[in-house]
């Protein structure tokens, strides 16, 4: 998920007028950056979207690529950005764009903007998604909400009711509910109860990835580009800190091997589902590290320092945030000011 939007609300607006970022810039700046995409599309009128943040216009995107060269940046794909990592080639400050989940948005939408501008891109695929096999649970809780004025919830045992009559009740029960999931000891039990709700409420939880992912072939032609990099997001998109670690691993390796098969590469680069502190952590690092994959991203944020050559299987990122689709904003985040004020100025978070 994207940075805490109370950082954001918090600081952004006071760091850009303040020019503070610009003071920083020598300090955090850091030699490049990693920016994390959602869904790219065009705007949708409902006004319970719980995962707005989510998702960025297609003309946002254009002009975010824009903005950024003409700051200077360059665009370079995973394996490049490896290379300079690892060979200290810092004469240029750059920037990656990475996809997750693939969505069909990235091909129908992202693609033909990145295309034109002849932008590379990598697109994290968790294989379950293609294969029609994914839950994508966020979206079933949001439809469940979004579609009744109230709902019955067993939580810890007890039944509760909740009523989500509203747009600022829907939004709340939402972001409660979601993270209630997320701290659920495993991953089956999680799941389970999202399944019964989707069931009792008639959500078809298996639609959402038939209708907003791609399918192989889809994802095939994207990868006969030499602009696209395919990376490994797992099979079924579980939070692998609350795996047992043969699981994490086996999730991780899985991946792998189902897009070597069906794309006929294997990748090499990796993005840790969910991303945050709670989903991935040391253990997850190591795994990737031990597996070889040469880059894994989360979604802690910040830049990228020299010194991430240590730990590459740990890359920060910075999430374009749709509710901030402003070009400013993301100045302020690629300046680094703002991920090293909420990182406490520690460069390398690793642990
Ligand atoms: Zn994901």
């Amino acid at each position: 998920m994207a940075i805490k939007q109370t950082i954001i609300r918090g600081g952004l607006e006071s760091l850009y007028f303040s020019g503070a970022h610009i003071v920083f810039r020598p300090f955090v700046g850091g030699v490049g950056a990693i920016l994390t995409l959602h869904h790219v599309r065009p705007p949708r009128p409902d006004r319970f979207q719980p995962n707005r943040s989510l998702e960025v216009t297609p003309q946002f995107l254009a002009r975010l690529v824009r903005g950024l060269r003409r700051s200077g940046l360059e665009f370079i794909g995973l394996d490049e950005m490896h290379r300079r990592m690892v060979e200290r080639d810092f004469k240029r400050r750059f920037v990656c764009l990475t996809f997750d989940d693939a969505y069909r948005d990235t091909l129908r939408w992202a693609y033909p903007v990145l295309k034109d501008a002849a932008v590379p891109f990598a697109i994290y695929v968790p294989t379950s998604f293609p294969d029609r096999l994914g839950e994508l649970w966020w979206l079933a809780l949001e439809a469940v909400i979004a579609r009744n004025n109230r709902i019955g919830l067993a939580i810890d045992g007890r039944d509760r009711k909740f009523d989500c009559g509203t747009v600022v009740e829907k939004k709340t029960l939402y972001h409660e509910l979601y993270w209630w999931l997320r701290q659920r000891s495993t991953e089956a039990e999680m799941r389970d109860i999202v399944r019964r709700l989707a069931a009792f409420y008639q959500v078809d939880v298996a639609a959402f990835c038939a209708e907003l992912c791609m399918d192989w072939n889809e994802l095939a032609q994207l990868a006969a580009d030499p602009l696209v990099t395919i990376g490994a997001h797992t099979v079924n998109h579980p939070i692998l800190r609350r795996l047992p670690k043969d699981a994490a691993r086996s999730e991780m390796d899985l991946s792998r091997s189902v897009i070597e098969a069906a794309l006929g590469a294997g990748p090499v680069h990796l993005c840790y589902p969910f991303g945050d502190r709670a989903a991935s952590a040391a253990r997850e690092f190591q795994l990737a590290a031990e597996l070889g994959f040469k880059t894994a991203v989360t979604t802690r944020p910040g830049v990228l320092f020299a010194a991430h050559r240590q730990c590459t299987t740990a890359l920060p990122r910075i999430a374009v945030n749709g509710d901030y689709q402003r070009l400013r904003y993301l100045r302020v985040l690629l300046s680094g000011a703002a991920t090293a004020l909420s990182n406490g100025f520690r460069r390398v978070d690793a642990a």
